[in-house]
């Protein structure tokens, strides 16, 4: 029980008797969903057996002829600093860079990614009915640095993509990247004190790829949180014999449209299942029910669906209200995040306003400045949880009372409710999606928590029906960051052997995350990485991995001026600030049990992160990747003293000539 406080002489109240309840559905609900195959009930695209599902993981976007007329990168080339990813994180990496300085030569900087070309998430999802779920304004990177205006509060995925492009043109990039281009390993050079970096470069269909060693003095890592698309194991999948794509690499060729004009005109007349109810659902579904005869929903958990309140910019409120003085873009990332931390100032003005700013309880998994670190005993756990229960507890009820609202049929509506804390999986937002369900052609398959139960030639079967499908959309999300105790080897999927050739991943999983701020390791000198673990976050992204990069920026270009000019800089965390770093960290872990109780998804790897092991030591690597529990704002402040402080404590910097 962890509804806490009770009524007056030891008699639970009746709000408490209510949250009991609530506690308990939410129990019965995550049961039903837990499986013994936690995160192997998916197989990664990329990795999967059969040449049909690994060929739905390619590239759909790359225009390979125009890639391969370009000059591309020499066997042995040398670099100050290789990035790999190329999507916001990798762009804003080589903008802070060549801003600081520290990047400012022409061969300085190489990007590398798989895709075949800049954004990420954003060049790789082009799904219709694809944006931003945070609001552009605080979401998209630069845009001070750039002068540009989103045409909406709520950016589509083109205009995200393309906001990619401008990012690159303005910092000089295109001459810098080298994409279809998989980082495979990158070993430390002792003796020359550089990284050399082993590349597969893609050359498409027609060609064959290239293998590409080159050295960087610097390797940092983009590589992004939800990168890899997964698919669950259904049996039969294979064999179905329609056209089946993941919703990270949308086939336009069978349904119509492009990314830009969502016309989805071969989609009239056929019948459209979809795997998943997750965030690329929500925004999928409504634009699928505009023009196929019939859809399917194959539900196995139903989203919190909140209002989303999408608007056109009015370009006078922009001027004068938004981007309306030096670092507005920070001021309002950090006025947002407050409320999400459950920490706005009493005077505030809520700048953002949307539905995110009511979810206080996210706090659960973002952390929040408001209750100090939370003691690792059972009384301690179980109030702080019964706080964020309760705290959550009217949000959730009024998530479900709002499909009541929506959707007609009150069967349907019974099963679109979602029974579980704001904090297990994404929210989600949608003007559209429950109104859907409205229409007479979407029609919901619910699986009560089981999931699909296989697949034929001509459908999906569930509960013993088949439902014939002539289209089959797979929206069944990505591997879970968190896969090999958020390891950045894993994350990566770069082999990475630092000094005396050791494996950055047997550190971790020997012992698990040992970093400084979350952003290097000791062992591997001049190498970091934007953090997870160890690490603050928001619900912003774009905001965590620009602290993350603030950060790296300072410690290279303050070890690059100790050295001064005419020598190079060696980087390396001592052991002992970064377990000292470690401890920090673990002391704050206990704040995180609050997902112990969540219905399974990739925010707990399926489950499996809130599972008590009688084991110590796997208790131990579970505590060392923990986040921050005071929230990311206190998380900047205490990085801001530690570069205030300027002599990089427990940083070594050695001259290199
Ligand atoms: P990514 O954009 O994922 O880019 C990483 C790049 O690294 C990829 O292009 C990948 O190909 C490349 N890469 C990785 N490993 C290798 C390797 N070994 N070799 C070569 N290349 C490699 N977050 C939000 O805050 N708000 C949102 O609204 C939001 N919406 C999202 C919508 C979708 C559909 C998804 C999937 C995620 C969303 N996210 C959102 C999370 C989103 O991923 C981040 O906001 C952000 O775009 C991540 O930027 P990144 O550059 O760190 O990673
Ligand atoms: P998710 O992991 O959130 O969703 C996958 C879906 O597939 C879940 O509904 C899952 O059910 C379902 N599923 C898995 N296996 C089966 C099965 N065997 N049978 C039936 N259903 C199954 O992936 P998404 O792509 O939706 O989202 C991933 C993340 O990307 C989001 O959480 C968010 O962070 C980001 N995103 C953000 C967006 C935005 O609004 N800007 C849009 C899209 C994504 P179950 O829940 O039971 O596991």
């Amino acid at each position: 029980n962890t509804t806490g406080a009770e009524g007056g002489n030891g008699i639970p109240s009746q709000e408490d008797l209510k949250l009991y309840a609530l506690q308990q559905k939410y129990t019965e609900e995550a049961a039903k969903r837990f499986r013994a195959d936690g995160i192997s009930q998916f197989v990664e695209l990329k990795d999967a057996e059969s040449g049909r599902f690994r060929a739905l993981g390619e590239d759909p976007w790359a225009d390979h002829a125009a890639l391969n007329a370009k000059e591309t990168v020499k066997n042995g080339a040398k670099y100050k600093i290789v990035i790999l990813g190329a999507g916001y994180g990798g762009l804003l990496y080589a903008a802070r860079l060549i801003q600081a300085g520290v990047a400012s030569g022409p061969d300085d900087i190489l990007i590398v990614d798989a895709a075949g070309g800049f954004g990420g998430t954003w060049w790789w999802n082009r799904y219709p009915g694809l944006h931003c779920d945070v609001e552009s304004y605080t979401y998209m990177p630069l845009l001070e640095e750039t002068g540009y205006m989103p045409r909406s509060k709520y950016a589509p995925g083109s205009e995200l993509r393309e906001h990619a492009e401008r990012i690159a043109t303005q910092w000089n990039l295109h001459d810098k990247a080298l994409f279809r281009s998989s980082v495979k390993s990158v070993h430390w050079d002792e003796e020359a004190k550089v990284w050399n970096v082993k590349i597969t470069e893609g050359r498409g269909p027609e060609e064959k790829s290239r293998e590409i060693e080159v050295q960087a003095q610097y390797f940092v890592a983009a590589s992004g949180v939800l990168t890899n698309p997964q698919i669950p194991k259904i049996p039969g999948l294979e064999s179905f014999s329609g056209s089946m794509f993941h919703t990270a690499r949308w086939d336009y060729s069978v349904t119509g449209g492009t990314p830009e004009e969502q016309n989805l005109t071969g989609l009239q007349g056929k019948r459209v299942g979809v795997i998943g109810t997750g965030a690329t659902s929500i925004q999928l579904v409504p634009q699928l029910a505009k023009w196929a005869k019939e859809v399917y929903v194959f539900q196995r958990t139903p989203s919190q669906v909140s209002w989303r309140g999408q608007r056109a910019t009015d370009p006078d409120e922009w001027k004068n209200k938004i981007a309306y003085k030096k670092g507005w873009q920070l001021e309002r990332q950090l006025n947002y995040n407050s409320y999400l931390t459950n920490a706005p100032k009493a005077d505030q003005e809520n700048m953002v306003g949307d539905a995110w700013t009511q979810f206080r309880a996210y706090a659960a998994i973002v952390g929040s400045p408001a209750w100090g670190i939370i003691e690792p005993t059972p009384e301690k756990i179980g109030e702080h949880i019964a706080r964020l229960y309760r705290i959550d507890a009217p949000h959730t009820e009024a998530a479900r009372a709002r499909v009541d609202e929506i959707v007609k049929d009150p069967e349907t509506a019974a099963k679109l409710k979602s029974w579980y804390p704001t904090w297990c999986k994404r929210p989600t937002f949608s003007d559209e999606y429950l109104q859907a369900f409205n229409l007479p052609h979407v029609h919901l398959v619910d699986t009560n928590g089981k999931g699909v139960d296989s697949a034929t030639e001509t459908g999906l079967v569930v509960a013993g029906k088949e439902y014939p499908v002539d289209i089959l959309v797979l929206s069944t999300g990505y591997r879970t960051p968190a896969l090999g105790g958020g390891s950045p080897a894993v994350r990566t999927g770069v082999e990475i052997y630092g000094r005396e050739g050791k494996p950055m991943d047997d550190k971790w999983q020997n012992y698990g995350a040992a970093t400084l701020h979350g952003v290097c390791s000791n062992g591997f000198p001049n190498l970091f990485f934007t953090g997870l673990s160890q690490h603050a976050s928001a619900a912003n992204y774009v905001l965590t991995i620009e602290v993350s990069i603030t950060h790296i920026v300072h410690l290279i270009a303050t070890a690059e001026a100790k050295v001064g000019d005419g020598s190079r800089a060696v980087i390396e965390v001592t052991s002992e600030a970064e377990e000292a770093w470690s401890m920090e960290t673990m002391r704050r872990a206990a704040y995180f049990s609050a997902v112990m109780g969540c219905t399974p998804g990739y925010i707990t790897s399926e489950g499996e992160a809130s599972q008590v092991s009688p084991d110590p030591m796997v208790m131990m690597k579970k505590a060392r990747q923990s986040g921050w529990s005071e929230g990311l704002e206190d998380f900047m402040r205490v990085l801001e003293e530690y570069r205030a402080e300027g002599s990089l404590k427990g940083v070594e910097v050695t001259p290199v000539a």
